[in-house]
């Protein structure tokens, strides 16, 4: 018998990169947690080599956790500063990196915003949590 014949899904090189991400956000995460920003934008521009090394597109999850300017990981309350802005019909959230004061807004909710790739606020809130900053860090106490 032919070995891999039979598994059902073999995960490909862009699937590897971005489990490697991930770990990466998560470790440049804990750091800018600490307060270790140096650490951090190293951890966060490593993630962002890697993916352009191998030509994968990453997760818009890990793009936006990622000050593009200095490359540190983005938590919100510590290196990053989240605020509404209306602008006649349209919202937007302006994002602040807190490290290098970059900044980068997203349009938010109309229909238009998310043709043009705008992100609905809950998908934000939802791409936050695996800081680990929403739940599961009550053991710390
Ligand atoms: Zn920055």
């Amino acid at each position: 018998m032919r070995r891999g014949q039979h598994r059902a899904r073999r995960p490909s090189a862009a699937d590897i990169v971005v489990e490697d991400a991930e770990r990466l956000l998560a470790l440049a995460m804990d750091a800018a947690a600490r307060g270790d920003l140096e650490y951090s934008s190293r951890l966060g521009g490593l993630v962002l080599r890697m993916a352009q090394a191998n030509r994968v597109r990453l997760p818009r999850h890990i793009r936006l956790s990622i000050c593009k300017n200095c490359h540190v990981a983005l938590v919100p309350g510590v290196t990053l500063s989240v605020r509404t802005r209306r602008q006649g019909r349209r919202v937007y959230l302006v994002r602040r990196c807190l490290a290098c004061g970059y900044i980068h807004r997203l349009p938010l909710g109309s229909a238009e915003a998310k043709a043009s790739g705008g992100t609905p606020i809950y998908y934000y809130y939802s791409a936050v949590d695996p800081t680990g900053l929403g739940a599961g860090k009550e053991g710390d106490h």
